[in-house]
């Protein structure tokens, strides 16, 4: 008999869970006005929010932590880092920032000016609001294949040359570089392949425009090359990334994903005008050019996760986790976006609660459902996430409407998936008699997702 597949690590130190009833959660997210950013984390049973910052270390990053050296310049933990982007991502200039956003706030700051266009495959809320809020215009360049959550193609976070050679050409001295997301997190996980980072790049690079890789799932994305991209079967995890790497100019990295600790980022580049640059930034927001907000000891729980996670066992028992979730999904009928992403399902919202208004903003909605069955905490990547039109102000109803469920990085058991699958089918059963959605009653000008207040209708 061949022997069944299970988890690259075994569980030392666990932390209790704590079931609610109906009535509790009923209470705690009217208090919450309808937004499960609001809830209190003791309030929630399952906590599939996000994957960001919520993986469990590894015994080796723990004690990798009591080694932190924390000199406050200088320090042994920064050049163990330094050392470890090189290697893996093979470029020279390293500076460490307490997040990615972190890292894109300094990065922009040198590089975005009012008017500009910065293109990208689906701009991540946070790299967004850095190039909006400069009054410089993100532009989407993802494939059209995205928009369709029901078609099976292996590399949906692609880029759209054709989209982007239009942008270049049409904005020509206006673009200062532009974002490539590894994986494609807005449109649902999905890897770009080496292919298309490559035309990607060289596109680019024909009209004098960098590229920056936004970089938070860079490690799953290498996995998706590996298993899916005719040439890769054999290369290991790290030759892959090397590969991706080869012509980015520079890569913006939340450490709280594919590095697998609770904070931290960095800024990576091979220009040396940049680093240089972006050291005027990083000093005054983030702290001195070998600390950047972080501690030593985390700087050295990155430097060890980063080559934890670039190892093919560490990937395979992640994703294979989001697939068996996907596969539990498959058989109660609800749609999602195809295939599985690395690090979340993406529920198809608009086709679950069909009665429910654009408007009234159906994958919110589903978020409100799913946490009443059963204290799940899902997100919303949709029409809330997606702010309002700068210039029109109006609400922005024309990408996908989402309801994510992110997978923390060696958190939960499939167990645990197997009640999250089931609270689901529960509301997709009902689905019918869910007619009305929310209503806002407050919201920020930008990343209004976080604190929107909501009422139910
Ligand atoms: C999380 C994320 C960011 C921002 O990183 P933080 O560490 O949350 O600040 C940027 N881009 C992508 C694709 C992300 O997933």
């Amino acid at each position: 008999m061949e022997l069944p597949f299970a988890e690259s690590w075994k569980i030392k130190m666990v932390e209790p869970l704590r079931m609610s009833t109906r009535e509790e959660r009923e209470l705690w997210l009217r208090e919450a006005h309808y937004n499960v950013f609001q809830l209190k984390a003791e309030q929630v049973y399952i906590d599939l929010l996000t994957d960001s910052g919520t993986g469990a270390m590894s015994d080796r990053q723990w004690s990798a932590m009591m080694l932190g050296d924390e000199s406050y310049a200088g320090a042994t933990s920064f050049f163990k880092l330094e050392s470890t982007v090189r290697r893996i991502m093979g470029m020279d200039y390293v500076m460490p920032t307490h997040q990615g956003r972190a890292a894109e706030n300094v990065l922009f700051s040198l590089l975005v000016k009012e008017g500009d266009v910065v293109p990208g495959n689906a701009h991540f809320d946070t790299t967004k609001g850095h190039i909006e809020g400069r009054k410089a215009h993100a532009i989407d360049v993802t494939t059209d294949d995205a928009k369709d959550t029901q078609k099976e193609v292996p590399f949906k976070g692609n880029v759209s040359l054709e989209k982007l050679e239009k942008v270049l050409s049409e904005n020509k001295g206006r673009v200062p570089f532009m974002v490539l997301t590894v994986t494609n997190n807005t449109v649902g996980g999905q890897p770009v392949s080496m292919a298309n980072i490559h035309a990607t790049c060289e596109l680019c690079h024909r009209y004098d425009v960098p590229v920056v890789m936004d970089s938070a799932r860079f490690a799953e994305n290498a996995y998706f090359i590996k298993m899916r991209e005719p040439g890769f079967a054999d290369k290991s995890i790290k030759e892959i990334v090397l590969e991706m790497y080869r012509d980015a100019d520079a890569a913006t990295m939340s450490a709280k994903k594919d590095a697998i600790v609770n904070m931290g980022g960095f800024i990576a580049t091979r220009r040396k005008e940049w680093y240089e640059g972006a050291k005027l930034f990083c000093i005054p927001f983030e702290g001195y050019v070998t600390y950047g907000g972080l501690n030593g000891r985390d700087m050295n729980a990155i430097a060890v996760g980063l080559d934890e996670n670039t190892e093919f066992d560490m990937l395979d028992t992640r994703i294979r986790q989001v697939q068996r979730l996907a596969a539990m999904l498959d058989e109660y009928g609800i749609p999602y976006q195809r295939p599985a992403g690395g690090h979340a399902i993406f529920v198809d919202a608009d086709r679950v609660l069909t009665h429910v208004p654009k408007e009234e903003f159906p994958a919110q909605t589903l978020t409100c459902e799913l946490y009443l069955e059963a204290g799940i905490r899902a997100c919303e990547i949709g029409y809330m996430l997606a702010d309002r039109d700068p210039e029109t102000h109006e609400n922005r109803f024309g990408g996908l409407d989402m309801l994510r469920l992110a997978i923390p990085r060696r958190v939960y058991t499939d167990n645990h998936l197997a009640v999250v699958a089931a609270a689901l089918k529960n509301v997709y059963d009902r689905r019918e008699q869910i007619t009305r959605g929310v209503a806002i009653e407050w919201e920020a000008p930008l990343m209004r997702h976080f604190t929107v207040q909501l009422r139910r209708l």
